[in-house]
C-alpha cells in the first residue's frame, strides 16, 4: 500500500494567496485539491511547499467549518 500524499501549502508568488491541500487520496480533484494557476490573480506560477503544522491545522479547521451539519 503507498504512503498517503503528504499536506503542502500552494503560495501564489504574486498576491497574499495560498491554500494548504490536505490529500485524502492519489486522486486529486483540479481547482478543489490543485491549482494550475491563483484564483485570485491568475498567476500560473505557484509555489509548492511542504505543509507546517500550522497550515495543517489551519486546513483542517477551514474543512470542519466548511461542512454543512
Ligand atoms: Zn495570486
Amino acid at each position: 500500500m503507498p504512503p498517503p500524499p503528504r499536506p503542502f501549502t500552494l503560495a501564489c508568488r504574486n498576491c497574499a494567496w495560498q491554500q494548504t491541500m490536505l490529500p485524502c487520496s492519489d486522486l486529486l480533484k483540479l481547482n478543489q485539491d490543485w491549482f494550475l494557476e491563483c484564483p485570485q490573480c491568475r498567476q500560473p506560477q505557484l509555489e509548492r511547499r511542504a505543509a507546517s503544522r500550522r497550515d495543517i491545522l489551519r486546513a483542517r479547521l477551514d474543512q470542519f467549518l466548511k461542512l454543512d451539519h
